[in-house]
């Protein structure tokens, strides 16, 4: 069952037990400010099912969730008139280094393409 990994730094999260800097939450879904900013705003979206990677993923209804929580996120911190950029990484060549799918929501500031 995806609920809850006890090793799972995002689980622990969703669930309170280590403390975030909260922006949103529901019942599905937590968004708070990444630990380590890349832009002026850095918020990931997650889950509070576990889903170790994109490809585990079993209740596609999770990903109306996460973006229905973007689209929170985007109004919460006015990033619509300007734009913003949506990324979940996915495994090794994705840059993933958290094994619970996330979304970074990340504004405030003109992006590049491609990514390095
Ligand atoms: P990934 O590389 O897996 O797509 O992104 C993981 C993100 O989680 C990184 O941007 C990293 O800064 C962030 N992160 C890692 N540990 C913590 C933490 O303990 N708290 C918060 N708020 N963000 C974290
Ligand atoms: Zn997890």
């Amino acid at each position: 069952m995806p609920d809850f990994k006890a090793d799972c730094l995002f689980c622990k999260i969703a669930a309170g037990q280590i403390k975030a800097d909260i922006v949103y939450q529901d019942d599905r879904t937590v968004a708070f400010n990444d630990i380590n900013p890349q832009a002026p705003v850095h918020v990931l979206v997650i889950p509070k099912d576990h889903y170790a990677t994109l490809d585990d993923v079993t209740d596609r209804s999770i990903y109306r969730e996460l973006f229905d929580t973007a689209a929170k996120v985007v109004e919460l911190k006015k990033l619509s008139a300007d734009g913003y950029r949506v990324v979940a990484n996915c495994k090794e060549n994705g840059g993933q280094a958290v094994a619970h799918i996330h979304l970074h929501i990340l504004g405030g500031r003109p992006m590049k393409w491609p990514p390095g």
